[in-house]
Protein backbone atom coordinates (compact mmCIF):
# COMPACT_ATOMS: atom_id res chain seq x y z
CA UNK A 1 0.00 0.00 0.00
CA UNK A 2 0.99 3.37 -1.20
CA UNK A 3 2.05 5.53 1.82
CA UNK A 4 -0.55 8.59 2.40
CA UNK A 5 1.23 11.94 2.10
CA UNK A 6 0.07 14.02 5.04
CA UNK A 7 1.48 16.98 5.96
CA UNK A 8 1.57 18.06 9.55
CA UNK A 9 1.41 22.23 8.84
CA UNK A 10 -2.29 23.29 10.07
CA UNK A 11 -4.37 26.69 9.66
CA UNK A 12 -6.31 28.01 11.86
CA UNK A 13 -9.09 30.32 9.92
CA UNK A 14 -11.94 32.48 10.40
CA UNK A 15 -11.22 33.04 14.23
CA UNK A 16 -10.67 36.48 16.14
CA UNK A 17 -6.97 35.81 17.32
CA UNK A 18 -5.77 37.98 20.00
CA UNK A 19 -2.01 38.74 19.12
CA UNK A 20 0.30 41.12 21.51
CA UNK A 21 -0.36 43.80 18.91
CA UNK A 22 -4.17 43.87 19.14
CA UNK A 23 -7.32 41.64 17.52
CA UNK A 24 -7.62 40.74 14.41
CA UNK A 25 -10.89 39.36 12.90
CA UNK A 26 -10.93 36.72 10.56
CA UNK A 27 -7.31 35.60 11.63
CA UNK A 28 -5.21 32.85 10.63
CA UNK A 29 -2.81 30.86 12.91
CA UNK A 30 -0.07 28.39 10.78
CA UNK A 31 0.90 25.51 13.06
CA UNK A 32 4.04 23.42 11.97
CA UNK A 33 5.90 20.71 14.12
CA UNK A 34 4.35 22.18 17.57
CA UNK A 35 5.50 25.55 16.84
CA UNK A 36 3.62 28.65 15.52
CA UNK A 37 5.23 29.54 11.90
CA UNK A 38 5.08 32.93 9.81
CA UNK A 39 4.39 31.39 6.31
CA UNK A 40 1.48 29.89 4.88
CA UNK A 41 1.98 26.47 2.64
CA UNK A 42 -0.19 25.68 0.03
CA UNK A 43 -0.14 21.98 1.52
CA UNK A 44 -1.70 23.05 4.38
CA UNK A 45 -4.79 21.45 5.98
CA UNK A 46 -7.28 24.06 7.38
CA UNK A 47 -9.62 24.01 10.73
CA UNK A 48 -12.05 26.18 10.19
CA UNK A 49 -12.79 28.32 13.18
CA UNK A 50 -15.55 30.65 12.29
CA UNK A 51 -17.07 32.78 14.90
CA UNK A 52 -14.52 31.60 17.65
CA UNK A 53 -11.67 33.35 19.44
CA UNK A 54 -8.16 32.27 19.86
CA UNK A 55 -6.17 32.80 22.32
CA UNK A 56 -2.44 31.84 23.66
CA UNK A 57 -2.62 28.57 26.03
CA UNK A 58 -2.99 29.59 29.79
CA UNK A 59 -0.16 29.72 32.56
CA UNK A 60 -0.96 29.12 35.98
CA UNK A 61 1.95 30.29 38.72
CA UNK A 62 0.13 28.74 41.46
CA UNK A 63 -1.44 25.96 41.18
CA UNK A 64 -1.75 23.03 43.98
CA UNK A 65 -3.62 20.46 41.66
CA UNK A 66 -6.92 19.36 39.92
CA UNK A 67 -8.84 16.47 38.63
CA UNK A 68 -9.00 15.01 42.47
CA UNK A 69 -5.29 14.80 42.28
CA UNK A 70 -2.26 17.11 44.33
CA UNK A 71 0.81 18.50 43.39
CA UNK A 72 1.66 18.56 47.06
CA UNK A 73 1.03 14.93 47.82
CA UNK A 74 -0.35 12.90 44.98
CA UNK A 75 1.97 9.96 43.34
CA UNK A 76 3.60 11.09 39.52
CA UNK A 77 0.47 9.78 37.91
CA UNK A 78 -1.73 11.35 39.97
CA UNK A 79 0.11 14.79 39.38
CA UNK A 80 -0.20 13.93 35.65
CA UNK A 81 -3.71 13.58 35.71
CA UNK A 82 -3.69 17.14 37.85
CA UNK A 83 -1.54 18.54 34.97
CA UNK A 84 -3.75 16.70 31.97
CA UNK A 85 -6.62 18.07 34.07
CA UNK A 86 -5.87 21.91 33.71
CA UNK A 87 -4.68 21.32 30.04
CA UNK A 88 -8.51 20.25 29.27
CA UNK A 89 -9.40 23.72 31.12
CA UNK A 90 -7.03 25.58 28.48
CA UNK A 91 -3.48 26.08 30.88
CA UNK A 92 -0.98 24.48 28.74
CA UNK A 93 1.92 25.79 31.33
CA UNK A 94 1.38 24.67 34.97
CA UNK A 95 3.88 25.60 37.87
CA UNK A 96 2.77 23.05 40.73
CA UNK A 97 2.42 24.93 44.05
CA UNK A 98 3.55 22.99 47.66
CA UNK A 99 1.66 24.02 50.75
CA UNK A 100 3.42 24.32 54.16
CA UNK A 101 4.88 20.68 55.32
CA UNK A 102 8.08 19.17 57.80
CA UNK A 103 10.95 20.59 55.77
CA UNK A 104 11.91 16.91 54.62
CA UNK A 105 8.79 16.27 53.47
CA UNK A 106 9.47 19.42 50.98
CA UNK A 107 12.22 18.08 49.98
CA UNK A 108 11.42 15.02 49.21
CA UNK A 109 8.37 16.50 47.05
CA UNK A 110 10.60 19.12 45.35
CA UNK A 111 12.89 15.95 43.86
CA UNK A 112 10.01 14.53 42.78
CA UNK A 113 8.32 17.46 41.59
CA UNK A 114 11.82 18.47 39.63
CA UNK A 115 11.75 14.69 37.55
CA UNK A 116 8.43 16.13 35.72
CA UNK A 117 10.00 19.16 35.32
CA UNK A 118 12.46 18.15 33.50
CA UNK A 119 10.24 15.97 31.45
CA UNK A 120 8.14 19.30 30.73
CA UNK A 121 5.08 18.33 32.34
CA UNK A 122 5.23 20.46 34.64
CA UNK A 123 7.14 24.20 34.36
CA UNK A 124 8.22 24.51 37.58
CA UNK A 125 8.05 24.30 41.27
CA UNK A 126 6.36 27.01 43.72
CA UNK A 127 6.73 26.74 47.57
CA UNK A 128 4.18 28.44 49.04
CA UNK A 129 5.03 28.38 52.94
CA UNK A 130 6.63 27.07 55.38
CA UNK A 131 8.82 30.14 55.18
CA UNK A 132 4.69 32.17 55.90
CA UNK A 133 3.15 34.63 59.28
CA UNK A 134 1.10 32.43 61.69
CA UNK A 135 -0.88 35.80 62.30
CA UNK A 136 -2.03 34.84 57.89
CA UNK A 137 -1.71 31.43 57.95
CA UNK A 138 -4.59 30.46 55.91
CA UNK A 139 -4.63 27.03 54.91
CA UNK A 140 -1.30 26.26 55.79
CA UNK A 141 -0.72 23.62 59.37
CA UNK A 142 0.34 26.29 62.38
CA UNK A 143 2.78 23.86 63.89
CA UNK A 144 4.88 23.61 60.88
CA UNK A 145 5.44 27.25 59.86
CA UNK A 146 8.84 29.20 60.53
CA UNK A 147 11.03 31.81 60.14
CA UNK A 148 12.04 32.20 57.03
CA UNK A 149 16.00 30.67 57.42
CA UNK A 150 18.22 31.51 54.67
CA UNK A 151 19.78 28.10 55.00
CA UNK A 152 16.43 26.58 54.95
CA UNK A 153 15.60 28.45 52.07
CA UNK A 154 18.65 27.59 50.30
CA UNK A 155 17.97 23.47 50.86
CA UNK A 156 14.49 23.88 49.57
CA UNK A 157 15.65 25.61 46.45
CA UNK A 158 18.37 22.90 46.19
CA UNK A 159 16.17 20.00 46.26
CA UNK A 160 14.73 21.37 43.64
CA UNK A 161 17.74 21.07 41.36
CA UNK A 162 17.42 23.76 39.34
CA UNK A 163 13.37 23.80 39.13
CA UNK A 164 12.49 26.02 41.81
CA UNK A 165 10.77 28.96 40.16
CA UNK A 166 8.90 31.32 43.08
CA UNK A 167 8.77 30.97 46.85
CA UNK A 168 5.75 32.88 48.78
CA UNK A 169 6.76 34.37 52.51
CA UNK A 170 6.19 36.54 54.62
CA UNK A 171 9.16 38.82 54.36
CA UNK A 172 9.15 41.19 57.47
CA UNK A 173 9.86 37.85 59.78
CA UNK A 174 13.53 37.29 61.12
CA UNK A 175 15.65 36.42 57.92
CA UNK A 176 13.13 37.58 55.18
CA UNK A 177 14.37 40.22 53.53
CA UNK A 178 18.15 37.97 53.73
CA UNK A 179 15.78 34.81 52.02
CA UNK A 180 14.45 37.58 49.52
CA UNK A 181 17.79 38.26 48.43
CA UNK A 182 18.98 34.66 48.44
CA UNK A 183 16.15 33.95 45.95
CA UNK A 184 16.97 36.81 43.81
CA UNK A 185 20.47 35.49 43.75
CA UNK A 186 19.46 31.68 42.50
CA UNK A 187 17.01 33.21 39.96
CA UNK A 188 14.05 32.40 41.85
CA UNK A 189 10.97 34.61 42.25
CA UNK A 190 10.28 36.49 45.93
CA UNK A 191 6.84 36.26 46.29
CA UNK A 192 5.06 38.44 49.07
CA UNK A 193 2.51 36.61 50.65
CA UNK A 194 0.54 35.07 53.81
CA UNK A 195 1.98 38.01 55.27
CA UNK A 196 1.14 40.39 58.18
CA UNK A 197 3.77 43.74 56.94
CA UNK A 198 2.85 46.85 57.14
CA UNK A 199 3.36 49.53 54.24
CA UNK A 200 6.82 50.08 55.09
CA UNK A 201 8.22 46.86 55.36
CA UNK A 202 6.74 45.74 52.37
CA UNK A 203 8.24 48.67 50.55
CA UNK A 204 11.83 47.29 52.05
CA UNK A 205 10.88 43.39 50.93
CA UNK A 206 10.41 45.58 47.11
CA UNK A 207 13.64 47.27 47.61
CA UNK A 208 15.46 43.51 48.57
CA UNK A 209 13.99 42.22 45.42
CA UNK A 210 11.18 40.55 45.90
CA UNK A 211 8.44 40.95 42.16
CA UNK A 212 5.34 39.19 43.31
CA UNK A 213 2.44 39.65 45.64
CA UNK A 214 0.85 35.60 46.40
CA UNK A 215 -3.23 36.57 46.15
CA UNK A 216 -3.22 39.89 46.54
CA UNK A 217 -5.93 40.84 48.82
CA UNK A 218 -6.15 37.06 50.35
CA UNK A 219 -4.02 36.15 53.42
CA UNK A 220 -2.54 39.33 54.30
CA UNK A 221 -3.98 42.78 55.92
CA UNK A 222 -6.90 44.85 54.42
CA UNK A 223 -6.30 47.87 53.06
CA UNK A 224 -6.67 50.57 55.76
CA UNK A 225 -6.72 54.60 54.90
CA UNK A 226 -3.79 54.81 57.79
CA UNK A 227 -2.23 51.74 57.76
CA UNK A 228 -1.91 50.97 53.88
CA UNK A 229 -0.53 47.88 54.76
CA UNK A 230 1.48 45.55 52.30
CA UNK A 231 -1.72 45.81 49.43
CA UNK A 232 -0.67 49.61 48.73
CA UNK A 233 2.84 49.22 48.32
CA UNK A 234 2.44 46.13 46.46
CA UNK A 235 -0.19 48.09 43.65
CA UNK A 236 2.28 51.13 43.48
CA UNK A 237 5.24 49.29 42.71
CA UNK A 238 5.97 49.12 38.99
CA UNK A 239 8.18 46.29 39.88
CA UNK A 240 5.76 44.48 41.31
CA UNK A 241 3.03 41.62 39.43
CA UNK A 242 0.26 40.71 41.72
CA UNK A 243 -1.74 37.41 41.56
CA UNK A 244 -5.07 37.71 41.90
CA UNK A 245 -7.70 34.82 41.72
CA UNK A 246 -10.57 35.53 39.70
CA UNK A 247 -12.97 33.14 40.86
CA UNK A 248 -15.81 35.67 42.41
CA UNK A 249 -15.10 34.30 45.81
CA UNK A 250 -11.98 35.35 46.70
CA UNK A 251 -11.96 38.77 45.73
CA UNK A 252 -15.00 41.10 44.72
CA UNK A 253 -15.39 42.21 41.26
CA UNK A 254 -14.84 46.09 42.38
CA UNK A 255 -11.58 44.44 44.48
CA UNK A 256 -10.68 42.85 40.88
CA UNK A 257 -11.18 46.37 39.03
CA UNK A 258 -9.60 48.58 41.52
CA UNK A 259 -6.11 46.23 41.65
CA UNK A 260 -6.55 45.83 37.72
CA UNK A 261 -6.48 49.61 37.24
CA UNK A 262 -4.58 50.62 39.68
CA UNK A 263 -1.98 47.99 38.98
CA UNK A 264 -2.22 48.30 35.07
CA UNK A 265 -2.81 45.09 32.29
CA UNK A 266 0.99 44.21 32.68
CA UNK A 267 1.02 44.00 35.92
CA UNK A 268 -1.30 41.42 36.86
CA UNK A 269 -1.18 37.76 36.44
CA UNK A 270 -4.12 35.29 36.93
CA UNK A 271 -3.71 32.39 38.81
CA UNK A 272 -6.04 29.62 40.39
CA UNK A 273 -4.43 28.40 43.45
CA UNK A 274 -6.68 25.34 42.64
CA UNK A 275 -6.85 22.51 45.03
CA UNK A 276 -7.32 18.81 43.74
CA UNK A 277 -11.38 19.74 43.66
CA UNK A 278 -11.11 21.75 40.51
CA UNK A 279 -11.76 19.80 37.03
CA UNK A 280 -13.44 17.21 40.03
CA UNK A 281 -16.10 18.09 42.40
CA UNK A 282 -17.26 18.58 45.64
CA UNK A 283 -16.46 16.26 48.48
CA UNK A 284 -13.58 15.93 51.33
CA UNK A 285 -10.34 16.21 50.08
CA UNK A 286 -6.60 17.03 52.02
CA UNK A 287 -4.35 20.18 51.44
CA UNK A 288 -1.47 18.59 52.49
CA UNK A 289 -1.53 17.82 55.97
CA UNK A 290 -5.39 20.05 56.53
CA UNK A 291 -8.51 18.14 55.80
CA UNK A 292 -10.68 20.47 53.79
CA UNK A 293 -14.23 20.52 52.28
CA UNK A 294 -15.63 21.58 48.70
CA UNK A 295 -18.82 22.45 48.85
CA UNK A 296 -20.72 24.63 45.77
CA UNK A 297 -17.26 25.02 44.70
CA UNK A 298 -16.05 26.60 47.49
CA UNK A 299 -12.91 24.90 49.28
CA UNK A 300 -12.88 25.70 53.46
CA UNK A 301 -10.94 24.02 55.92
CA UNK A 302 -12.94 21.65 58.06
CA UNK A 303 -11.12 22.88 61.27
CA UNK A 304 -12.02 26.45 60.87
CA UNK A 305 -13.72 27.25 57.43
CA UNK A 306 -11.50 29.29 56.33
CA UNK A 307 -10.92 29.31 52.28
CA UNK A 308 -8.34 27.05 51.23
CA UNK A 309 -7.56 27.14 47.79
CA UNK A 310 -10.31 27.39 44.73
CA UNK A 311 -11.82 24.97 42.46
CA UNK A 312 -10.76 26.99 39.82
CA UNK A 313 -9.63 26.85 36.55
CA UNK A 314 -8.38 29.43 34.23
CA UNK A 315 -11.19 29.11 31.22
CA UNK A 316 -13.24 29.62 33.77
CA UNK A 317 -11.21 32.84 34.79
CA UNK A 318 -10.96 33.94 31.32
CA UNK A 319 -14.45 34.31 31.29
CA UNK A 320 -15.17 36.07 33.57
CA UNK A 321 -13.04 38.28 33.23
CA UNK A 322 -14.77 39.18 29.87
CA UNK A 323 -17.92 38.37 30.79
CA UNK A 324 -18.65 39.58 34.36
CA UNK A 325 -15.14 42.32 34.94
CA UNK A 326 -15.84 43.36 31.63
CA UNK A 327 -12.02 43.07 30.79
CA UNK A 328 -10.83 44.03 27.30
CA UNK A 329 -9.65 40.48 25.42
CA UNK A 330 -6.10 41.57 25.37
CA UNK A 331 -5.71 42.75 28.61
CA UNK A 332 -7.25 39.14 30.16
CA UNK A 333 -4.68 37.85 27.69
CA UNK A 334 -2.42 39.36 29.35
CA UNK A 335 -2.77 38.52 32.71
CA UNK A 336 -3.88 35.11 32.19
CA UNK A 337 -0.58 34.01 29.63
CA UNK A 338 1.87 37.16 28.80
CA UNK A 339 2.47 37.82 32.24
CA UNK A 340 2.90 35.24 33.68
CA UNK A 341 4.98 33.76 30.72
CA UNK A 342 7.54 36.89 31.05
CA UNK A 343 7.87 36.48 35.31
CA UNK A 344 8.51 32.34 34.28
CA UNK A 345 11.63 33.12 31.90
CA UNK A 346 9.66 31.92 29.40
CA UNK A 347 8.25 34.84 27.16
CA UNK A 348 10.34 34.05 24.31
CA UNK A 349 8.57 30.69 23.86
CA UNK A 350 4.72 30.56 25.61
CA UNK A 351 2.89 33.71 26.15
CA UNK A 352 1.78 35.10 22.83
CA UNK A 353 0.18 33.89 19.05
CA UNK A 354 3.87 34.57 17.42
CA UNK A 355 6.20 32.62 15.46
CA UNK A 356 8.14 30.57 16.77
CA UNK A 357 6.76 29.64 19.75
CA UNK A 358 5.14 26.54 20.68
CA UNK A 359 1.98 26.20 19.33
CA UNK A 360 -0.18 26.53 22.87
CA UNK A 361 -3.08 28.37 22.09
CA UNK A 362 -6.76 28.20 23.47
CA UNK A 363 -10.10 28.19 21.49
CA UNK A 364 -13.28 29.70 22.38
CA UNK A 365 -17.01 29.86 21.02
CA UNK A 366 -18.98 33.16 20.88
CA UNK A 367 -20.28 33.04 24.74
CA UNK A 368 -16.24 32.26 25.76
CA UNK A 369 -16.91 29.21 26.69
CA UNK A 370 -13.78 27.00 25.74
CA UNK A 371 -14.24 24.52 22.98
CA UNK A 372 -10.38 23.31 21.62
CA UNK A 373 -6.94 23.27 23.56
CA UNK A 374 -3.61 22.94 21.48
CA UNK A 375 -0.33 22.63 23.00
CA UNK A 376 3.03 22.46 21.55
CA UNK A 377 0.97 21.33 18.08
CA UNK A 378 -1.06 18.42 19.78
CA UNK A 379 -5.12 18.95 20.06
CA UNK A 380 -5.58 18.12 23.94
CA UNK A 381 -8.95 19.31 23.39
CA UNK A 382 -9.78 18.98 19.55
CA UNK A 383 -12.68 21.62 18.24
CA UNK A 384 -15.92 19.97 16.84
ZN1 LIG B 1 -1.79 28.59 47.16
Amino acid sequence: MAPVTTTQRTVLTGARVVLPSGVVENGRVTVDGGRIVADESAEASTVDLSGCTVVPGFVDIHNHGGGGASFTSGTPEEILTGVRTHREHGTTTVVASTVTGEMDVLAQRAALLSELVEQGDLAGIHFEGPFISPCRKGAHMESLLRDPDPAEVRKLIDAARGTAKMVTLATELPGGLDSVRLLVEHGVIAAIGHTDATYEQTIEAIEAGATVATHLFNAMPTLNHRAPGPIAALLEDERVTVELINDGTHLHPAVLELAFGSAGADRVAFITDAMDAAGFGDGHYDLGPMAVEVKDGVARLVENGSIAGSTLTLDTAFKRAVTVDRLSLSDTVRAISANPARLLGQYDRIGSLEAGKDADLVVLDASYDLVGVMRKGEWIVRPS
